[in-house]
């Protein structure tokens, strides 16, 4: 099969490599869409020793595919069914999955291998993570679970309601889902992003109102004059970088919550006012990953079409375009690129 290698940081190679065959829990996937995404940007650049410990494999964590081969002992799949997987999947023994946290279990498995013809789905990734689809959904779409239910915990865990107004920072495409997952609870969204290509299209959807933080002087004062003086609700970090994490927590109003969502580089910290922390009952939110249930409730919402990302897709390239797809997500010139083998 045709499968896009990653060797290393800056050394991704097209080869022909076998077919995987499915070992015992194990089952083969034909990949039938792939998305890029901005973590395979960076893995790209520096690697990423949680998700790729190992190396060479196959690149990619964003896919949908139909089940080719099924290995000894598995049940619940069968041949022809189609599917999504999350990229990772927990141990399901440790403190925090006992607990109903296992995005931040101790022994995450990560799985990657999206850019290929084929993939095979290593048995807890099967047993615990891997999603029955309905015949309606395109794959493209389907593809979006695990991004999607990355927003969605946030989303989940910020408690975001009908009337509540939610602010965005970041117009990546995970900005734009959480816009769009809070503009589906009916929530009042404002998406604070920057000038340019990808902010111009960002503008065309349904996420709604948008604010070019780079032709504002002060962002703060412009979200809390659309907020009638209050500030947000909620506001969300979708930019990891920290001086927005400070514009997040000045932007929220009294008992609002704040969303971490973006991670940034370590070793950096924030500063924020303490009082308004205390006495205005701020509510600082990490939020990491997704869980197997989120990623059950992301597949739902888009087999139900409360969710249609679809307007995020800017360009569908083949396999062998992977290298020119994550450069042109680098340079800010694509959402997301649907990769079809
Ligand atoms: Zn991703
Ligand atoms: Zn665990």
């Amino acid at each position: 099969m045709r499968a896009m290698v990653f060797h290393g940081p800056g050394d991704l190679r097209f080869e022909e490599i076998p077919v995987p065959e499915p070992a015992s829990g194990e089952i083969v996937l034909k990949i039938d869409a792939a998305l890029t995404c901005g973590t395979d940007v960076k893995t790209l650049q520096r690697g990423h020793p949680v998700m790729i410990p190992r190396v060479p494999t196959v690149f990619g964590h964003e896919l949908a595919g139909t089940v080719t081969a099924v290995g000894a002992g598995v049940r619940r799949i069968r041949e022809g069914d189609r599917v999504v997987a999350a990229n990772s999947a927990p141990c399901g023994e440790c403190r925090f999955c006992l607990v109903g946290r296992p995005n931040l279990c101790e022994d995450l498995l990560f799985v990657n291998g999206a850019y290929g013809e084929f993939i095979a789905l290593p048995p807890r990734l099967v047993a615990r993570n891997t999603v029955t689809l309905g015949r309606a959904i395109p794959a493209a779409r389907a593809a979006f679970a695990e991004p999607v239910a990355c927003a969605l915990l946030a989303i989940e865990r910020a408690r975001v309601e009908s009337g509540q107004s939610v602010v965005v920072f970041g117009h990546g495409p995970l900005g734009c889902l959480l816009g769009m997952l809070a503009v589906s609870r009916k929530a009042r969204v404002l998406l604070v992003g920057k000038a340019g290509w990808r902010f111009e299209r960002v503008r065309t959807l349904p996420i709604g109102d948008c604010l070019d933080a780079s032709a504002t002087p002060d962002v703060v004062a412009a979200i809390r004059a659309a907020t009638g003086g209050r500030g947000a609700d909620v506001t969300i970090d979708a930019t990891g970088k920290p001086e927005v994490w400070e514009q997040a927590i000045e932007a929220a109003g009294r008992g609002g919550s704040v969303v971490f969502f973006g991670g940034c580089a370590p070793g950096t910290s924030v500063r924020f006012d303490t009082r308004r922390a205390h006495y205005e009952e701020l509510t600082f939110l990490g939020t990491f990953h997704h869980t197997p249930d989120v990623i059950r409730r992301a597949v739902d919402l888009l087999e139900a079409g409360v969710l249609v990302p679809d307007g995020l897709l800017t360009h569908r390239m083949a396999l062998e375009r992977v290298g020119d797809a994550l450069t042109l997500m680098a340079r800010g010139e694509a959402l997301k690129v649907l990769i079809e083998p």
